[in-house]
């Protein structure tokens, strides 16, 4: 066969061209859930405010955006040391953090994000391992991962907030899951919509994504040490073959 006429024939599908060739930077793809897969982080914030209003905590419902990818228990120190000047107890955080979770889970199910499906879908196409990456523990939406998006994700290929000592920002998260790839730092790419989940593939050493698909904007995802920022996830998906093909250029000049 001839590659060139069979690229001829089908000259929007780059992501078939690219996938006997792809360098070893592009081995991996290390994805967080929340905000990326899942339209899942309006339902946070509101069950964040519900939690706050019931309990006479002072908030705003788009702080929870930047606070995405901390734990519940340092979620809720913030608010307390801001509010009254200490951290949380013990019991304070565990039963606060355990009404939140319950409002969450009263609200309508999480919708997957609009794009998500076809950003997944070029991944495999080009033959990249993809790893789930989340801090989260809502056990409620792991479970509908591969219904949501099936094929895409082998169910050992996770790392939840069980997998790990240290959340987000810290490393510790994506460094797990090359390790659980087999692939080196520049062998793999991050993709998040956190400043918080940002740094943290940033600090690992991948070429980190950002996605904006909240209310933060784009500049704290690079101050964050994104790599390349898009502005939605069906921005994201529709630009991905040619963000690859300028990832595979780049390599072959050294
Ligand atoms: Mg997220």
């Amino acid at each position: 066969t001839c590659p060139a006429g069979h690229a001829a024939r089908r000259p929007q599908r780059l992501t078939e061209m690219t996938l006997h060739n792809l360098p070893d930077i592009t081995k991996a793809v290390l994805f967080d859930m929340d905000g990326v897969l899942y339209d899942s982080m309006p339902g946070h914030a509101r069950a964040w405010m519900e939690m706050c209003r019931r309990e006479g905590l002072h908030a705003e419902y788009d702080e929870f955006f930047g606070y995405e990818g901390r734990t519940g228990a340092s979620t809720i120190n913030a608010l307390f040391q801001r509010q009254f000047g200490r951290d949380a107890t013990d019991e304070e955080k565990t039963s606060l953090y355990q009404r939140k979770t319950e409002y969450f889970r009263e609200l309508p199910p999480v919708l997957p994000m609009e794009g998500a499906l076809d950003m997944l879908s070029v991944f495999r196409e080009v033959g990249m391992q993809r790893v789930l990456v989340t801090g989260s523990g809502q056990q409620s939406v792991l479970d509908n991962i591969s219904r949501d998006f099936p094929g895409m994700f082998d169910d050992d290929k996770r790392i939840t907030a069980r997998s790990v000592t240290h959340g987000k920002p810290h490393p510790e998260p994506f460094i797990k899951a090359m390790q659980l790839a087999r692939v080196s730092p520049s062998q793999s790419i991050v993709v998040e919509n956190a400043p918080l989940g940002v740094e943290a593939g940033d600090r690992a050493g991948a070429f980190t994504v950002g996605v904006t698909t909240g209310p933060i904007p784009r500049e704290a995802m690079e101050e964050a040490g994104a790599a390349v920022v898009f502005s939605s996830m069906p921005e994201f998906a529709h630009m991905l073959p040619s963000l690859l093909l300028s990832l595979l250029t780049i390599t072959s000049d050294y």
